[in-house]
């Protein structure tokens, strides 16, 4: 019997796969592909959990109004300016949604997040791939693609995989340069671990922008990525617009409850993610003292341009129960862990750097395990 029809895209969209784990090991793989938070819930998070959870006989709130109230005194924006998502990947879904008119097409980096080819394949959007310079965001490139067709431009800030940032200034010329008819979303999932200059958010531009959004998440800094929680600021019509297209009740009880008091621990949290960003310079140190070639990150994660090696590294890592994200043909991206996971992964790459440099030595080339990792 054949099955009925559906639509073409499902042939040809990627699903959500997870890396692979180690094979034919008894130990716990370190968990360092999904650039979660290493730490556990704090226990005022555990005890909001436990609380909402005497309560879900009923449906959630579906205006997220104690959460948007803690998010607006936040950031100090008005509570109308605030959208809430089951992940800031649902609101993505939505916005892709929300332009996908016949013709419209998408602009963003790439490499970068893995899921929005997949979404706008999925919403009907044609998406324009513009490739990376350096491993950063080329801005100029990204504006000369911009057509009449255009509709949805996102920039990833930092971007993963790659962790690289565009600083505030030139995020600023480019949101100018944008049409006014075309919606800009900055995905700022990694902004609390950045530093230096670029840490300033693009929050701070959406009100001389009505066509901007900004993205943020619970699921990376606030250590929530099992709860789905996610947010957008824009501009109040917009964000009501966004809102109708959001399926009602998505963000359940226990999420908006615990992110609630996610936003109360905020300090602690914080300061969480000031230890993952001193494990981040610890393993990019270590890594291009070893001859590594590491963009500088301002994630929670590094990357490694291993080129056609990818998917060979990501497998030797396996081997050694650390799990890491290969993208085939073009890089790795590894997360910070905790220590002992991080010590785990140095482990592994130096393990291979010395394989390999064997493995060169014997066919009489004189090459540097870390040069290899260039392209
Ligand atoms: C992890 C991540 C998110 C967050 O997704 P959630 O759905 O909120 O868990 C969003 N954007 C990027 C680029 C990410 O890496």
């Amino acid at each position: 019997m054949s099955s009925p029809p559906l639509r073409a895209v499902l042939e040809t969209v990627a699903s959500y796969k997870p890396s692979a784990g180690a094979h034919g090991s008894t130990a716990r793989p370190r968990p360092l592909s999904a650039n979660e938070s290493p730490h556990t819930p704090l226990p005022g998070i555990v005890e909001a959990i436990a609380a909402a959870g005497s309560t879900v006989n009923r449906y959630p709130d579906p205006g997220c109004g104690a959460l948007i109230r803690a998010i607006a005194k936040a950031h100090g924006v008005a509570e109308d300016r605030i959208a809430v998502g089951a992940g800031s990947v649902a609101l993505l879904q939505t916005l892709f949604q929300a332009v996908a008119d016949p013709g419209a097409e998408a602009v963003y980096a790439w490499p970068s997040f893995e899921v929005y080819p997949t979404l706008a394949a999925l919403a009907g959007v044609e998406s324009v791939q513009v490739p990376l310079s350096d491993d950063t965001h080329d801005l100029r490139a990204i504006t000369s693609r911009i057509s009449s067709r255009t509709r949805l431009v996102i920039v990833c800030n930092p971007n993963n995989p790659t962790g690289t940032v565009v600083g505030p200034e030139e995020l600023r010329t480019f949101v100018e340069s944008v049409p006014p008819t075309c919606l800009v979303a900055v995905d700022e999932a990694y902004h609390e671990y950045v530093r230096g200059p670029a840490a300033t958010s693009a929050l701070g531009l959406c009100a001389a922008h009505p066509n901007l959004v900004v993205l943020r998440t619970f699921s990376k800094a606030y250590g929530l990525a099992g709860l789905r929680t996610g947010y957008l600021v824009g501009d109040a019509q917009v964000v009501e617009r966004l809102r109708r297209a959001c399926l009602p009740f998505a963000v359940n009880t226990v999420a908006q409850q615990a992110a609630v008091a996610a936003l109360g621990l905020e300090e602690q949290l914080l300061r969480r993610v000031d230890s993952t960003v001193a494990e981040r310079h610890r393993v990019r140190d270590t890594l291009v003292r070893r001859g590594w070639e590491i963009p500088d990150s301002q994630a929670n994660f590094v990357w490694l341009r291993l080129g056609p090696h990818a998917v060979d590294f990501g497998a030797w890592c396996a081997s050694r129960d650390v799990t890491v994200r290969a993208f085939p043909g073009v890089g790795v991206r590894v997360s910070i862990g905790s220590a002992e996971d991080n010590d785990q992964f140095l482990a592994a790459a130096d393990e291979w750097s010395s394989a390999r440099q064997t493995a060169v030595a014997g066919a009489g080339r004189t090459r540097q395990a870390g040069k290899e990792t260039e392209g």
